[in-house]
């Protein structure tokens, strides 16, 4: 059985949002930082393990963690530990704002953590504190030098493209000069209370794209089960560049994932109208079939690509609930 919508996309990446709570305050996600939402608990270890074991029945090999900021949860390495003792995971990624990264990466990577995508939004310290409300890009390096050298095979770096305030190149290119590590420029996407901030720095990633290509960087061939990213690399660099580009025309014909959020329901868009609720069948292991009847239903709902550029952001109120 496998995972396979109308449009002949096939999803073999789940994103998992393990919890909404954040200790950051990032003007594009959560301005005032996060604020606790009444009756909200979010899917326990047993709960998790019933997400996992029937995604990868379907076919899922990669699984992401986020949220909020996962590596908040207690139970952070237990849950990478139940993951990864799925044999047919063979991606066990996360991403994260690096606060809890320095200390325990070891344990995580022993637990199994195999990629890790570390959110930073400039090399300025002034810029970082102004975009992020923390001081910590100074750990945050430390951070990405510990992930290499801990031996976490798939380091990148996310970078929300910001108009006027990130949008220097250069800055960039000489920090990934000699690091083997994917930077990836996300476009500030709208949500349901971002619209003043996008309107305000919405810049769109083929500015920065045209810059690559004037200074030589190539466009790496596609892997066909890869997500919507272009990935540009250049002989004089040891790291690449990444463009995530939801504005971008096509954007979704290359879908390749599925999202459950912190309270298990089932996002097949990020910016999708509705979602549907997989709590009630997470119990127990005798509800699998109704849930494996669930998720095909859901997926023949799965629509051909977002509205955003009509500034139809669905549901979404901020990207800590579904991660991003
Ligand atoms: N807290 C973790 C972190 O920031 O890395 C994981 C959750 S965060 C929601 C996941 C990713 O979404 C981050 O790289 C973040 O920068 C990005 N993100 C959040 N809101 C966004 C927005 N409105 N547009 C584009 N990217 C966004
Ligand atoms: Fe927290 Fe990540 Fe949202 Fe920033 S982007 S506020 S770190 S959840």
């Amino acid at each position: 059985m496998q995972l396979v919508d109308y449009y002949q996309r096939r999803f073999q990446y789940l994103r998992l949002s393990i919890t909404e709570l954040c200790n950051f305050q990032c003007q594009y996600c959560l301005p005032y930082g996060y604020q606790s939402k009444k009756g909200h608990n979010f899917l326990s270890l047993s709960e998790i393990d019933h997400v996992v074991a029937t995604f990868t029945e379907l076919g899922v090999s990669k699984i992401r963690l986020t949220g909020g900021e996962p590596t908040l949860r207690r139970d952070f390495v237990d849950i990478l530990s139940l993951i990864s003792s799925y044999s047919s995971v063979k991606e066990l990624a996360i991403t994260t704002n690096g606060s809890r990264l320095l200390k325990n990466i070891h344990h995580w990577h022993q637990a199994g953590l195999n990629a890790i995508n570390i959110s930073i939004d400039s090399f300025s310290p002034h810029l970082f504190k102004l975009i992020t409300g923390q001081d910590k890009l100074k750990e945050l390096m430390q951070c990405v030098e510990k992930s290499l050298e801990v031996g976490i095979k798939k380091v990148k770096i996310n970078t929300v493209l910001m108009k006027s305030m990130n949008d220097n190149l250069d800055d960039y290119l000489s920090w990934i000069k000699d690091k083997p590590v994917e930077l990836r420029f996300i476009e500030l996407m709208e949500t349901g209370e971002s619209s003043d901030i996008f309107n305000r720095y919405h810049l769109s990633g083929h500015v920065i794209e045209a810059q690559l290509i004037a200074q030589g960087w190539q466009l790496q061939l596609k892997n066909p089960l890869s997500g919507p990213a272009k990935v540009y690399a250049h002989s004089d660099y040891q790291g690449k560049i990444g463009l995530i580009m939801p504005y971008s025309k096509d954007f979704c014909k290359s879908c390749n994932r599925l999202r459950v959020s912190s309270i298990g329901k089932l996002h097949y868009c990020l910016f999708g109208e509705a979602a549907v609720d997989l709590r009630d069948l997470l119990q127990n292991s005798a509800q699998k079939q109704q849930l494996i009847t669930r998720i095909f239903a859901s997926l023949k709902i799965k629509p051909e690509k977002h509205l955003l550029h009509v500034h139809n952001v669905g549901m979404t109120g901020n990207l800590s609930y579904i991660g991003g």
